[in-house]
């Protein structure tokens, strides 16, 4: 049966990214690196590296904290979904 608990969940942007399946915002799997809560990866359009955290008020943490590629200027945020273990990179307004 399916248990629904989860016990393993760690609260909201505290968890270790390397348990989610990381998908950029049109759901397409991407090459990252992770350690622990940081996310690296590439720039959509430029391809500068990009370092974001699923921590609170850190860079990338959600729209308001966004984290900004340093070769374009291009805003991206971890759009966590840790009962899917997802995490989708995905940009302030995409979507919206
Ligand atoms: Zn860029």
């Amino acid at each position: 049966m399916n248990d629904e608990t989860h016990q393993d969940a760690p609260a909201e942007g505290a968890g270790d990214l390397s348990e989610c399946q990381i998908l950029d915002a049109e759901g397409e799997a991407i090459e990252v690196d992770v350690l622990g809560p940081w996310l690296s990866f590439l720039c959509e359009d430029c391809g500068h590296p990009v370092l974001a955290a699923a921590l609170p008020n850190l860079r990338g943490s959600d729209p308001a904290h966004p984290a900004i590629c340093r070769g374009c200027g291009h805003e991206y945020f971890l759009d966590l979904r840790w009962e899917d273990r997802r995490l989708y990179v995905s940009t302030p307004g995409h979507g919206d």
